[in-house]
């Protein structure tokens, strides 16, 4: 009979949960450092792969989502990462081991974990808007947009999403309603006056929406308040972009701390509160008041830097570069 030890699959230097910016530009960095490294995650590119266009990452002055997340997942390939698109769902410890296991109960071991998993989309939470998802409500203007050509929608948010979505959706939209809660927009100015220039967009500012109606499919939205004189407006596309909050569930399974926007505690270098774990982009502290994937890539970078130095260094005691709770910076832009 084989022996039991002689069964485990070996373990890698470094397991990446996230294939978005932070996790491949990791796994770039983890492999030219000589880590074995995976990245699973399955999105390839994560949000990035869902965003119109990008033009705000240095060296591509414009570029779609889709093409940029190919092209980082073609050079984190390319340098050696080997990709798992797939989700994790449980993880343990075995020594000095983090033991993952993904939904299709495929087990993979790693002296390191880097979580990069990024945020999921925030709900409005008004009647008719989970009643009608997938059915004229949608959280992704670049994959649903299309369905929506020759006909009014309304897309709900004053942040980067929002505005970017909106000018996609002018491409598309009989008619286009952006309904801001306020008059200012937290987006990028160049967003906010590109689609203002749009004919087909009509702004409804210092407005919510308080309920999606339909029957089998959405038929409009109602307001908080009216506007030019109707507290409805008559669409069949609803979308929601207001912003997005991390999931704790593998920070708790991780056992890495999180401050109270369940984002995770991350020191200068990216340690967590959890040895041997690390966390990079959208989902950290130091991400959580400003999330490009400028950001999410240095992040990851950083990342790598210190997991190289740390497992090669036995010495190393992870309490050296910290993180540390108190000291993590916590205060951000909270948009309730
Ligand atoms: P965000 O910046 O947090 O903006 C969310 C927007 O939704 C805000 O305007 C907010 O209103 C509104 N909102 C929040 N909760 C709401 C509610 N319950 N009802 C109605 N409106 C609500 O989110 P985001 O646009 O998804 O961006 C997230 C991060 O990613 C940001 O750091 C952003 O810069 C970044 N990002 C960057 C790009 C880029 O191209 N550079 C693209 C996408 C995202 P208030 O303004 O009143 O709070």
């Amino acid at each position: 009979m084989a022996d039991a030890k002689q069964t485990k699959p070996r373990a890698y230097d470094l397991a990446i949960i996230g294939a978005g910016p932070a996790g491949l530009a990791a796994s770039v960095y983890a492999s030219r450092y000589k880590l074995s490294n995976v990245v699973i995650g399955p999105e390839l590119g994560g949000y990035v792969s869902t965003t119109h266009l990008v033009e705000d990452y240095l060296g591509f002055e414009t570029i779609t989502g889709m093409d940029l997340a190919n092209k980082f997942s073609e050079h984190a390939k390319k340098f050696g990462a080997e990709l798992v698109q797939e989700q994790v769902s449980s993880t343990s410890r075995d020594g000095d081991d983090w033991v993952l296991k993904t939904w299709t109960d495929k087990e993979i071991r790693a002296r390191a974990a880097l979580l990069a998993v990024g945020t999921k989309h925030n709900k409005i939470g008004v009647p008719g808007e989970d009643k009608f998802e997938g059915r004229g409500v949608s959280y992704c203007v670049t994959c649903d947009a299309a369905f929506f050509k020759g006909k009014p929608v309304v897309i709900v948010g004053g942040g980067d999403s929002a505005l970017k979505g909106a000018l996609h959706l002018t491409e598309f939209a009989s008619h286009l309603y952006v309904v801001h809660r306020r008059k200012d927009f937290r987006a990028e100015p160049t967003w906010v006056d590109r689609v203002k220039e749009k004919k087909n967009v009509t702004f409804v500012l210092e407005n919510e929406l308080v309920e999606v109606q339909g029957e089998q499919k959405v038929t409009g939205v109602k307001l908080k308040r009216p506007f030019e004189g109707k507290d409805t407006l008559e669409v069949d596309g609803v979308f929601i972009e207001i912003g997005s909050t991390p999931d704790p569930t593998l920070s708790k399974a991780f056992g890495a701390d999180m401050d109270d926007g369940q984002f995770v505690l991350v020191g200068d270098t990216q340690r967590t509160t959890a040895e041997r774990v690390w966390a990079a982009g959208d989902n950290t502290t130091n991400s959580a008041m400003f999330r490009q994937i400028g950001t999410a890539s240095a992040e990851g970078s950083v990342a790598a830097g210190d997991i190289y130095e740390y497992l090669n260094d036995p010495k190393a005691r992870w309490s050296d570069r910290g993180p540390v709770s108190e000291t993590a910076p916590v205060q951000r832009i909270v948009t309730d």
